[in-house]
């Protein structure tokens, strides 16, 4: 008899709690059993028709979870590992791949986006996506990883040398990773801008030296404090404003890391002669190149933490709710339990 699961399916116009019937594990795959689905604002915007994917398909990109099964042909795994699941699935073969840039790969797919995702009981994914995360890992922490793999990507990207400025725009999860990420780096002084008053307060917990709201008083404040600007620049609100501003506040013979997903129609008015005259590095980054087992790595040492990141937790029967939760940033995060 052919096997049935829970799972919230995208159909290309809504998201739906259906059972839906679980196919045959192929000789290089793994069946898991989901434990816990972060809800990425990537997420929203798919359910919103604002973001690419392939439907149907069951979505959640951020998890973790069971092996339960595995093909004949893997030797990597075994049923009872707990395993974070990278998402983002290259073909090795085309121009990208060849090159090790495997984030710009032309036939590139996602568990969750093209694929059957995580917010479903049960997943099966290449073995090679899995990453085995030590007995003891807290399964809702566990699904941070991904999200923690493509800051790191990011984060390298902004190439902190002894003694920079690092100013980080945005203090959602992502720019409190970057600052967590920062705090092990030798730069001399974190500052985050933030417009929420809370949020701001976090940040300050967290290790940020300053953080400031986005206002113009601020901008000339944090001009003068950094001497003209930072060394380094990590742009994680994806919004309009804070571009321009990131652009106006780096140093000359600084970069700026565009992390934050702006809507693609937007467009920014840039005088080529300032990126030119003060000689500024401006750099994109997207996804999780060969980041993923930094990530388990940097957690399961212990260097980086999420203790202190509030998770409000959902049941898959509550994604809806969830949903919401996470589009109104009622917490930093927002999960899927599906223990
Ligand atoms: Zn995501
Ligand atoms: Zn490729």
């Amino acid at each position: 008899m052919e096997k049935l699961m829970r799972a919230a399916v995208y159909d290309g116009t809504n998201l739906n709690l259906t059972d839906k019937p679980l196919r045959a594990v192929a000789a290089d795959e793994v069946l898991l059993k989901i434990a816990v689905c972060g809800v990425c604002g990537t997420d929203i915007k798919i359910v919103a028709g604002q973001s690419y994917v392939t439907p149907p398909v069951v979505l959640g990109h951020e998890y973790c979870g069971y092996v339960i099964e595995t093909g004949t042909q893997v030797t990597s795994l075994e049923p009872g590992d707990f395993v974070a699941i990278d998402p983002n699935i290259s073909c090795g073969q085309c121009q990208y791949c060849r090159r090790g840039q495997v984030n710009l790969c032309e036939n590139l797919q996602a568990l969750g986006v093209d694929i059957d995702g995580g917010f479903a009981e049960y997943c099966i994914a290449p073995a090679k996506q899995c990453f085995r995360l030590p007995e003891n890992t807290d399964p809702v922490q566990a699904a941070l990883l991904e999200p923690l793999s493509c800051a790191i990507y990011g984060f390298q990207k902004a190439a902190i040398k002894p003694g920079d400025s690092v100013l980080i725009f945005g203090g959602g999860l992502i720019g409190i990773l970057m600052l967590k990420l920062a705090r092990l780096s030798p730069a001399r002084q974190i500052i985050v801008v933030e417009p929420d008053a809370q949020r701001r307060k976090i940040c300050l917990k967290l290790g940020a030296d300053l953080a400031f709201s986005a206002d113009e008083k601020s901008e000339s404040e944090i001009f003068k404090i950094t001497q003209g600007g930072a060394e380094v620049v990590i742009e994680c609100a994806g919004v309009l404003p804070a571009v321009e501003q990131a652009l106006r506040l780096v140093k000359n013979g600084g970069r700026v890391v565009i992390f934050g997903v702006s809507p693609s129609e937007q467009k920014l008015p840039v005088a080529p002669y300032e990126i030119y005259r003060r000689d500024i590095s401006i750099t994109g980054s997207f996804l999780n190149p060969f980041t993923f087992k930094t990530a388990v790595d940097l957690f399961s040492a212990g260097r980086i933490d999420f203790d202190d990141i509030e998770i409000n937790s959902f049941r898959l029967s509550g994604i809806m709710d969830a949903f919401e939760n996470q589009r109104q940033h009622k917490s930093l995060k927002t999960v899927i339990d599906l223990r």
